[in-house]
This record gives C-alpha cells, structure tokens and sequence, in this order.
C-alpha cells in the first residue's frame, strides 16, 4: 500500500493567497502528520509482528492514526494511557472513538492501579518480545524521517512549476519532528520552513530537535504572550472560525490556531513569500475541542 501525493490547493486569507497541501486527504482513515510520520511502518513486511503497542494522551491523534495503521496492517493496538477520564469513557468521542471504532485496545494505567509511566510499564512490565513493534509517543522518532521527506519531495515537484515565487512552508509544531524533517529536506532547495511551539514554548522545542540529532532547525515564530496547549483562548477560537468561513477549509483546534495567529504578523511583514500551509490533518480531534468552544463562547 502507497500514500502519497496529496493536492495543494489555492486560499485567501488575511489578505493573501496562500496554497494549502491537504495531508489531512492522505487517507480515510491514516491521515495527517501522524501517518507520514509512521509511513515507514506500512512498510514492514514482517508476518510474525502481530501487535503494535503505542501510549501518550486517550486523545491524542497518534492514538487514532495508530489504530488506522494497525487496522491496514491486520495488528493488534495496545494503547497505554496515563488516565482516561470517566466522562469519555462513557461517551466516547474524538480520536478515542474512532479508535475504538478500529478496535484498538485502550488501556488506563489508573486502573492497572499503576503509577509507573507508561514508557516505563512497557518495557518493565509488558515486555514486549518479537511479535511487536513499540512506538514512541507521538512519533517522535526518526523513524518519521522517510514519510516526511516523501512529503518534502511532493512539495517540491509541485513548486517547480510555479514559476520563480519564493516559497515559504509553515506548519505548527508538538514535538516539532515534522518540521525539523521538512526543513532538512527544503532548505537544500530554498525553500524555508517557520513553525512555532505549541507545546512547552520556544527553549522546549529547540531541545526536541536537538533531540532528534539536527542541529540545522526551521525558524520558530511565536506569540507575545505564553500559549497553554489544550487551553482554550479566544482569539484561536476567532481565527479558527474565520478560516473555515474564508477558505471552507476545517483546521485543526489545538495546533492550527497558534499558527495562524503567528502567522497573522508574519504576512505583513514578509510580502515577497508565497505561503505553503501544510494541513497536518487533527479533524477528528475537532470532536472534543469544538463543544468546549462552543459552551464557552458561541
Ligand atoms: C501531531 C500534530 C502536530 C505536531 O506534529 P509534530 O511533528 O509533533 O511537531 C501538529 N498538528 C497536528 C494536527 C498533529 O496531529
């Protein structure tokens, strides 16, 4: 099975045109960044791997994208979670429940009366042998390497047919190996990569990509003010509302709005860019994020 080649498609916002690529189209189910981050596990070949084992957050769109995977590739998940709230489990939505739909197998480390952290419990207690294949929370590996630079090399087929326009790629970051990789594989080619930490601030992601070993990293824009993740605020809400009126394009809640707002400085002052958004998928994530919104301010 082959992913790729998602379309690019032309916008106006804030003034501008800008061009999206819809990773958020790779496929029904495994879409966004997650699945081009563990694109290389669809590769594997190997007919005694019979359980796929992965742990972070009951919402997490890895969770979903994991369960997507293991799905096409006839696996079994086990999805270690530090805590799953009583109120989702009773009404499952969002990535938790599209998991569920793909029959992964959630497990509540709470319940396992269990305190270890659930990378930890892993190794320690589940002890995983040679029939699975254990990933890193969110995909912060570089395994992520080969599926992202797949989708630099798309960026780059289509751009050479646009003319001599100077091409800027923004993305939003959580651990940042999406754009640390797309930048390794654009700037080569002129192309420059600006993204912006949604998770734990600036010094945060700079040491995620040392992490991943580049020392060459995309340039990170950020807000005046601190930005919670998962905290609702305001003005993502108003940005996120204007462009799914502008572009008829639903973006992501958690990440998408940081951008956007950074971006809402960026534009001006940067009027000899073309903009490339990359939609990094997170729909289904929307399921829980947009009720909270709504309840707080519609
Ligand atoms: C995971 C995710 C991100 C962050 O990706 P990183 O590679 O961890 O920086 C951004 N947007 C969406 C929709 C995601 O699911």
């Amino acid at each position: 099975m082959k992913l790729s080649n998602t379309p690019i498609t032309q916008h106006q916002f804030l003034d501008t045109t800008f061009y999206l690529k819809r990773d958020d189209q790779l496929h029904s189910h495994f879409t966004g960044n997650k699945a081009r981050k563990f694109m290389s596990l669809l590769d594997v070949n190997d007919s005694t791997i019979t359980t796929l084992i992965g742990y972070g957050s009951a919402q997490a769109n890895s969770l979903y994208s994991l369960a997507a995977l293991a799905r096409i590739k006839g696996w079994q998940l086990e999805f270690y979670v530090d805590h799953l709230p009583e109120w989702l489990k009773e009404n499952p939505l969002g990535n938790y429940r599209g998991a569920l739909e793909l029959e992964a197998r959630i497990i509540d480390m709470q319940s396992l009366d269990e305190s270890r952290h659930p990378a930890d419990y892993i190794t320690q207690v589940r002890k995983p042998d040679s029939h699975c294949l254990v990933v890193e929370e969110g995909g912060r590996s570089t395994m992520a390497e080969a599926g992202i630079k797949q989708l630099a090399s798309e960026i780059l087929s289509w751009s050479r047919y646009e003319g001599d326009k100077q091409f800027t790629v923004a993305l939003p970051s959580g651990t940042g190996t999406t754009a640390l990789y797309l930048h390794k594989h654009l700037q080569p080619h002129g192309i420059e990569v600006i993204t912006c930490p949604c998770v734990g601030g600036e010094s945060y992601l700079i040491q995620q990509f040392e992490e991943l070993g580049e020392h060459n990293h995309p340039t990170i824009l950020t807000l005046p003010n601190k930005h919670h993740f998962g905290k609702l605020y305001q003005q993502d809400y108003r940005i996120w509302q204007a462009l799914l009126e502008q572009t008829h394009v639903e973006f992501d809640l958690l990440y998408d709005p940081m951008m956007w707002r950074c971006l809402e400085s960026w534009i001006p002052m940067n009027p000899d860019r073309t903009l490339i958004y990359i939609h990094q998928g997170g729909i289904l994530g929307n399921e829980s994020m947009l009720p909270r919104y709504q309840r707080k301010w519609d």
